[in-house]
């Protein structure tokens, strides 16, 4: 009797010792890509810290298109994430030092991205726009730029626009800003001229905020945002990914997450 209790206890404790080492596994995760059967691989992820209607905090919860998104994939792959909020600049080469798994930030598709990371299939149409003071009337396009001031965001694609458009137009000065909402005020206090933007981003802050900006022109490319994980690295956890999006798209989940923030 007292053998079968010993023997008994015994078992108990490898079985919960078993279960804190697939814990830890789970938690160091990133590598594995794991099955799914056991709440799967924790994956962290990176995401610019403003950016509304694509991420942001509100609550002290972080919400937004992208977050929606991202978590529905997992649910549906059947792996669990942790977020990172970061500066949108910090976040390839911390996809570069294995510090994130995987980034979802309003990152636009670009070939020179490309030769970093692998990206998803494209979950957004945006496209980039000029952005003035609501009383600017100089500026209508990339012609007006000549002589002005431009505020960009570090790392972005609007900041690689204002470089290439430097001595094209001859801009007089190109203004780095860490994220959107410093860039947003330069221009809205005057001091600078013209600001590059996203525009489903812009739009949405001028929707919402009494920002006393206004976008100008045409949009200035066909930008179309994915989902990136290290180049290479990471082909099993992008294939969820993929197949993650498919399927809400296919649910109808995909638009009802673009409704709730984009509703006309
Ligand atoms: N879509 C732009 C880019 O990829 C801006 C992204 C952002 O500011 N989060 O560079």
């Amino acid at each position: 009797m007292k053998k079968i209790k010993i023997v008994s206890f015994l078992m108990a404790m490898m079985l919960v010792l078993a279960a804190c080492g697939t814990n830890n596994a789970a938690n160091n995760g990133g590598e594995e890509g794991g099955s799914g059967d056991d709440g799967g691989t924790t994956y962290t992820v990176g995401t610019d810290t403003t950016y509304p209607p694509f991420e942001f905090e509100e609550g002290g919860e972080y919400k937004g298109i992208d977050i929606d998104l991202i978590n529905a994939i997992a649910e549906e792959e059947g792996f669990e994430i942790e977020l990172k909020p970061m500066d949108f600049g910090g976040i390839i080469p911390a996809l570069q030092a294995d510090q994130l798994d995987v980034a979802i930030a309003g990152m636009s598709i670009t070939d020179d991205r490309k030769e970093k990371v692998d990206f998803s299939d494209p979950y957004f149409d945006a496209g980039l726009t000029l952005v003035v003071s609501e009383d600017n009337n100089d500026i209508t396009s990339i012609e007006d730029l000549e002589g002005k001031t431009v505020a960009v965001k570090n790392g972005t694609t609007g900041a690689d626009k204002a470089e290439e458009l430097k001595d094209e137009v001859g801009i007089a000065e190109i203004r780095q800003f860490n994220d959107s909402p410093s860039m947003f005020q330069e221009v809205a206090n005057g001091n600078a001229d013209v600001l590059i933007e996203d525009y489903p981003v812009i739009a949405y802050q001028i929707k919402t905020k009494d920002l006393g900006l206004k976008t100008v022109g045409d949009r200035l490319n066909g930008d179309q945002y994915g989902i990136a994980v290290l180049k290479g690295e990471n082909q099993e956890l992008l294939e969820k990914i993929n197949s993650g999006l498919q399927k809400l798209r296919d649910s109808g989940e995909y638009d009802e997450i673009i409704n709730t923030y984009l509703e006309e």
